[in-house]
């Protein structure tokens, strides 16, 4: 036997194709093949989950399924094994679908050349190689993803007890013995307690930040307009102390989890508040166009405030990453990472524009369901 024979399953019930393929395969390279012809997909299946086999040629008009149902149906059964469809007709489009559906190649019948068939054959085979790489590689990053976020959950929930003590017993310790200490020692029991508040309000963002990923996650169709309505009035203090205005178009309804583009919204607008010029009242718009080559929405956030140097434009969305420290603007860095899960967990984009001293612009999209 060859050593590097390849079993092909020929799934056809037209005789002379089946015989004229079964040719060009022995015409292309002989010896190279094992061919075995089965007529019906219920049998093939079963053949498939019984014998191994490196690569299927399928053809769509069998007696007991037609058209992209046989390639659905083969590739849920086995969807390890390589396929390449064979169309009678030139449609390119129902090719096309084939592949959607999980085939890796197609030919045309009556056009097919000896050449060809091996070629889609091999193509197909290191496909389907690379396609399983891929797919082992793709969930341990999604395990290995789960496993950081269960640490960072377990991290700062277990962390806050702790830190409670620290700083109830240095207060404590303040109102017990205040009369006894100097100036000195009531500064540092001060650091030690504003140290220590710091500490929680990181923890809590942290805590906040990776509970995102462990609620369930429901998309329903969410009015925007009651969602930024909602925002503003959560943002009443903000937005009354600073003098700010905020703006915002009619706004549409989108597929999404209600609560995270709540929270997606806030974050972005008390951003646009916060980081304001000293000279200058907020003014904030949020707009929104429908994108339909891309067949999504994108929203924009636009403020008038400090702005934001080119070269942060990225980091400012990774988890803890500030550009000011907490004296002049509070904060500890996890609204922009949070509001960076949240879109991509909606696989939309987010991103933003600014220039220094003018404003700034955050964008995100978020898609419209396929029809
Ligand atoms: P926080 O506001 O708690 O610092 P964020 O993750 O929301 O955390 O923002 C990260 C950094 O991005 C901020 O510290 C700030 O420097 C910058 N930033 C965010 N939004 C704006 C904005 N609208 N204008 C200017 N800078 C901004």
């Amino acid at each position: 036997m060859h050593d590097n024979l390849l079993k092909v399953l020929l799934v056809e019930d037209n005789k002379p194709d089946a015989r004229l393929l079964e040719k060009l395969l022995a015409k292309a390279e002989r010896n190279k093949y094992e061919l075995r012809q089965i007529e019906l997909l219920q049998e093939a299946i079963a053949c498939l989950q019984a014998d191994n086999f490196d690569v299927v040629l399928l053809d769509l008009g069998l007696p007991d399924s037609q058209g992209l149902e046989t390639v659905r149906q083969m590739h849920a059964a086995v969807p390890q094994v390589p396929i390449v469809v064979l169309t009678g007709w030139d449609d390119q489009e129902i090719a096309v679908q084939a592949l959607r559906e999980g085939a890796q190649d197609y030919l045309v019948k009556g056009e097919i050349q000896p050449l060809w068939l091996v070629r889609a054959i091999n193509y197909a085979i290191e496909r389907e190689k690379m396609l399983e790489k891929l797919e082992n590689l793709n969930s341990e990053l999604a395990r290995s993803n789960q496993e950081l976020e269960q640490f960072a959950y377990i991290v700062s929930h277990d962390l806050q007890q702790p830190l409670m003590s620290i700083s109830g017993f240095a207060k404590l310790f303040v109102k017990t013995y205040e009369d006894r200490l100097d100036a000195q020692a009531l500064h540092f029991i001060d650091r030690i307690v504003t140290g220590a508040n710091r500490m929680q309000e990181l923890i809590k963002d942290l805590l906040s930040y990776s509970r995102l990923g462990k609620k369930e996650f429901v998309l329903d169709a969410t009015d925007c307009n009651q969602v930024v309505a909602q925002v503003l009035s959560n943002l009443q203090g903000a937005i009354a102390s600073s003098g700010a205005i905020v703006a915002y178009e009619n706004m549409p309804t989108v597929m999404a989890n209600e609560w995270q583009i709540a929270q997606l919204f806030q974050n972005l607008i008390a951003n646009a508040i916060k980081y304001s010029r000293p000279d200058l009242a907020p003014r904030v718009n949020v707009s929104v166009e429908m994108k339909q080559e891309l067949n999504e929405w994108q929203f924009g956030i636009h403020d008038n405030g400090i702005g934001i140097k080119p070269e942060h434009f990225e980091r400012i969305f990774d988890i803890f990453q500030r550009l000011h420290n907490a004296e002049e603007y509070s904060g500890t860095g996890i609204g922009l990472a949070i509001c960076k899960k949240i879109v991509e967990s909606h696989k939309g984009r987010i991103w933003v524009e600014s220039e220094l001293g003018v404003g700034t612009s955050f964008y995100f999209t978020i898609p419209e369901p396929d029809m």
